[in-house]
């Protein structure tokens, strides 16, 4: 086993401290990789914090890792030392299911092996995320880091570029369509660029008036501070598609009467549950979906298609040591756009 230096929540809500984990050697179809960049995204409070129920402790966060493969089981053939490569949200899968034929392995109908909070193949073993310097990860599940792209700005791609690009390919977002995306942060950021690069007239709905300038430099074409609620009477109807990211409660059915007749609005935040009104739905024949991350298969054109058009995150690079208080700002929605760990930060301590 390979002792590894991490930061982990001992219990629910306990400030992330260093910790050590066990990682394997790796077996034949595995590639073990030096962590250079982790993101920080919100699912990683949310479930540090006990917010969603069943987690696991102690618990290393961390699912948007970029990283080195340094050593690669007999078997590989795709990975070789030094290739730049990611990992997202989760680590395997059953690969048998419909779910996981199709490239949906996010819903695995056994469950996918979350890369952390989560349990390994064997239904025992734990799995830790990405606030560590290291991690084993079966070949399959390993993604490639297109060429030239800076490493930092890479890393939120593995789930907030994924999470965003997932619902607006498969529900078909196309040049000229008005969509919105509510919620200007890690999510929400990708999500603007995303759609830009789809050709989306792009509105961002946002509580912080003060990410108008932001939300335009992004690529926005129009932006609509929320806490008014006069902008809901006025902006009825206005838009084909809702791409909503927020972490916190807020009402789904004021939101949803901005989508025009036949419209979707795709959750992919996770805040606690929202009481819907069915009239809101049916007045407009109107949908409303969800959406998790994105399969592997899908993640990579994803990066791909990032590269292709020059995305990545807006980052705000930290030392590990600085963990907490990231949680704290991120909260505050006082993020621009998103917290990425340098792991280096993690060698050195
Ligand atoms: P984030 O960076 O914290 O962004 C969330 C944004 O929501 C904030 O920047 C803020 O935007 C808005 N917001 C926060 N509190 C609000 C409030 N009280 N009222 C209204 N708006 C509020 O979080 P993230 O990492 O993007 O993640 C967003 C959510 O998606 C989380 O719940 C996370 O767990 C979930 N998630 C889901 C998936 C999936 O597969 N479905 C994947 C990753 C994350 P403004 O300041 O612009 O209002
Ligand atoms: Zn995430």
């Amino acid at each position: 086993m390979l002792k590894t230096p991490a930061y982990a929540a001992a219990i629910a809500k306990a400030p992330l401290a260093p910790f050590s984990v066990e990682r394997r050697e790796p077996g034949p179809h595995d590639v073990l990789i030096d962590i250079l960049y982790c993101g920080v995204c919100h699912s990683d409070i949310h479930q540090a914090r006990g917010e969603w129920g069943g987690e696991i402790f102690p618990m290393v966060p961390g699912h948007e890792i970029v990283g080195k493969v340094v050593k690669v089981g007999s078997e590989v053939r795709k990975w070789k030392a030094g290739d730049t490569v990611g990992v997202g949200c989760f680590v395997d899968s059953c690969r048998a299911c419909e779910a996981c034929k199709a490239g949906d392995e996010q819903y695995c109908e056994r469950g996918a092996n979350f890369t952390y909070n989560g349990r390994e193949r064997d239904g025992k073993t734990p799995t830790y995320g990405g606030y560590s310097t290291r991690i084993t990860v079966d070949e399959t599940y390993v993604l490639r880091i297109p060429d030239g792209i800076p490493l930092d700005g890479a890393a939120p791609l593995l789930c907030a570029g994924i999470t965003t690009y997932s619902p607006l390919v498969h529900f078909g977002v196309k040049a000229g369509d008005r969509l919105a995306v509510v919620g200007l942060g890690g999510l929400g950021h990708m999500g603007v660029k995303i759609a830009k690069a789809l050709g989306a007239k792009v509105t961002v709905l946002s509580h912080s008036p003060g990410k108008r300038e932001d939300a335009l430099r992004l690529g926005a074409d129009d932006f609509i501070a929320t806490r008014d609620a006069a902008v809901f009477q006025k902006n009825a109807g206005r838009f084909d598609f809702i791409l909503d990211t927020v972490s916190a409660q807020h009402d789904y059915n004021a939101y949803l009467q901005l989508l025009r007749r036949n419209g979707t609005m795709v959750l992919v935040g996770l805040p606690d549950p929202t009481p819907l009104a069915a009239f809101t739905l049916i007045l407009g024949r109107r949908r409303l979906a969800g959406s998790l991350i994105g399969g592997i298969r899908e993640t990579q054109e994803m990066l791909d298609f990032c590269a292709a058009h020059g995305l990545t995150s807006d980052v705000e690079v930290i030392p590990i040591q600085q963990i907490n208080e990231a949680y704290e700002r991120t909260v505050k929605s006082d993020v621009r756009y998103r917290f990425v760990i340098d792991i280096a930060s993690l060698r050195r301590s």
